[in-house]
C-alpha cells in the first residue's frame, strides 16, 4: 500500500473540520478532510446558529438557512415574555445540509474530502502522523482533531477525557401549519423543561425542532422530552418524528488542546458555550485560530504552542463567565426569571450578548447606563397559547 501526503490531516467535517480545511486551502496549504459518515449526514443538534455565527462566515448562508430569527419567547411556569427588537438573531439551519455546505465550500477552495473514511489507526510520528483510513495510509505534518464529542483522536492522543460534559436530546416534530405560520420567525426556550437548563422550540421551514438540554447528569431526557410535548401550548397534538441526543463538552479551564503536532478544534477540544449549550460559534473560532496558527507555523515556522494560549484568551475566558452565569440563572429560576428575562432592558442587554453585537462588559454598561429606567421596563408575559403564537 502506497503512503499518500499532505500537510494537514483533519479528522471530522463537522463546521470546525469543514471551516479549518477551507480557511488552509485558501492560505495555500495542502489538507485532507475525513468524515466516518458519508454525506450529507444528520447530526444530533437543535440547528440554532446566533447571527455571530452568520456574520462569522463571509458568504451567503441563504441557500441552508430556513428561517431568519427575529427574537424569541421565553418562558417559566407556562408564563411566557416576548424577547424581541435587537435586530437580526440568527438563523435556524439543518445540520445535514449545513454541514454539507461548508463541505462543499471547502471542497471549491481546493480541498480533499473523504466521506464514510473513518480514521482508526493514529501514529504519531518525530515528524508529524500517520493515519490510516479508507484503505489507505496518510502521512502529514500535523494532524487535528475536528471529530467531536466523543474524538477519536483525542483519546489515541492521550489528551484525556472531558471534565465536563452537558446533555442535550433533540428531536423534529410536524405541528399543525396554524402553529407554524404563528410562531414565524421566532424561537421559544421553556425553562421549566427540565431543571439546570431549558427546552426549545426552533421553527424550521416545515416543521420544528424541539428538545431539551441541561447542566444537570443522569436525567432521563427521553422522559423531560416526552412532558415538554405533551404539555407545551405549541406542540401538543404535534407528531415527534426522530430523535437524537448527545454531550456537550464544556472545558473553560486550562486544559491540553496541542500537543506536539497534534491539535484539537471545536468539540473535541471543548468548546461549548455552557450557558445556551451553543457549540457552532466556538467550533468555528477555534479551527479559524486553529487554522492562523498552523499558517504561521508552515510558512513561518512559528511555534504551534500559541494555539492553547489564544484558545485561553478568546474562547476559555467566554465559557468560565457563561459557567458561572449558568448556575446563578438556572439555579436560581423564582427570582432570575422576573429580574432578568421579564425585564426589556436586562434581557435585551443579554440577547445582544449572545447574538454577538455586545460583549459580557458591553452588557453590564447598556444596565447601568440605563439603571433609573429599568423599575419601569418590566413587561407582561402571558399564558395564552394563541398569544405566544
Ligand atoms: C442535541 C444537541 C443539540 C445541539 N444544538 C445546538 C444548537 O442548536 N446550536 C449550536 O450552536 N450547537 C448545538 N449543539 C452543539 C453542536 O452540535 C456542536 O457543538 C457542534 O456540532 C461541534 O462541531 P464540531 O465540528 O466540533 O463537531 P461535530 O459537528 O460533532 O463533527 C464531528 C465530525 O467528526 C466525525 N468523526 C467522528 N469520529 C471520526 C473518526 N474516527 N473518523 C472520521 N470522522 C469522525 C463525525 O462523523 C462528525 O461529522 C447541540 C448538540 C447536541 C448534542
Amino acid at each position: 500500500m502506497s503512503m499518500k501526503q499532505t500537510d494537514v490531516i483533519i479528522v471530522g467535517a463537522g463546521p470546525a473540520g469543514s471551516w479549518l480545511g477551507l480557511r488552509l486551502a485558501e492560505a495555500g496549504i495542502d489538507s485532507v478532510l475525513f468524515d466516518r459518515e458519508k454525506f450529507p449526514r444528520d447530526k444530533a443538534c437543535g440547528g440554532g446558529l446566533s447571527q455571530k455565527v452568520i456574520e462569522f462566515l463571509p458568504f451567503s448562508m441563504g441557500e441552508v438557512v430556513e428561517r431568519q430569527m427575529t427574537g424569541a419567547w421565553i418562558g417559566y411556569r407556562n408564563k411566557y415574555v416576548l424577547v424581541s427588537d435587537f435586530g437580526p438573531a440568527g438563523g435556524m439551519v439543518m445540520r445535514d445540509t449545513f454541514d454539507d455546505f461548508l463541505a462543499r465550500k471547502y471542497l471549491e477552495a481546493g480541498g480533499r474530502f473523504f466521506d464514510g473514511a473513518s480514521v482508526d489507526t493514529i501514529d504519531e510520528t518525530k515528524d508529524g502522523c500517520q493515519i490510516e483510513a479508507a484503505g489507505e495510509t496518510w502521512s502529514g505534518n500535523i494532524l487535528v482533531g475536528a471529530d467531536g464529542a466523543s474524538s477519536h483522536v483525542r483519546r489515541a492522543c492521550g489528551f484525556g477525557v472531558h471534565r465536563k460534559l452537558l446533555a442535550a436530546l433533540a428531536a423534529e416534530v410536524k405541528p399543525s401549519e396554524k402553529v407554524m405560520q404563528a410562531l414565524n420567525n421566532r424561537a421559544c426556550f421553556d425553562l421549566s423543561a427540565v431543571s439546570g437548563g431549558y427546552g426549545w422550540i426552533f421553527p424550521k421551514r416545515d416543521h420544528l425542532s424541539i428538545g431539551v438540554f441541561t447542566h444537570h447528569r443522569g436525567l432521563d431526557l427521553r422522559s423531560h422530552l416526552q412532558a415538554f410535548c405533551n404539555t407545551h401550548p405549541l406542540l401538543r397534538k404535534a407528531e415527534v418524528f426522530r430523535s437524537r441526543g448527545g454531550v456537550l463538552p464544556v472545558g473553560g479551564d486550562p486544559r491540553p488542546v496541542q500537543k506536539g503536532r497534534v491539535l484539537l478544534v471545536g468539540d473535541a477540544a471543548a468548546t461549548v458555550e455552557p450557558f445556551l449549550g451553543e457549540g457552532v460559534y466556538h467550533a468555528l473560532l477555534s479551527a479559524d485560530i486553529a487554522a492562523d496558527v498552523i499558517i504561521k507555523h508552515l510558512k513561518h515556522g512559528k511555534s504551534l504552542g500559541t494555539y492553547a494560549d489564544r484558545i485561553s484568551d478568546m474562547i476559555d475566558d467566554n465559557i468560565a463567565r457563561a459557567s458561572r452565569f449558568a448556575s446563578v440563572f438556572y439555579g436560581n429560576l423564582p427570582w432570575t426569571f422576573p429580574l432578568l428575562v421579564k425585564n426589556r432592558i436586562i434581557a435585551r442587554a443579554f440577547a445582544r450578548d449572545i447574538i454577538g453585537k455586545s460583549d459580557f462588559k458591553g452588557c453590564l454598561r447598556h444596565c447601568l447606563i440605563r439603571l433609573p429606567l429599568i423599575p419601569f421596563a418590566y413587561r407582561r408575559e402571558t399564558s395564552r397559547a394563541d398569544e405566544l403564537a
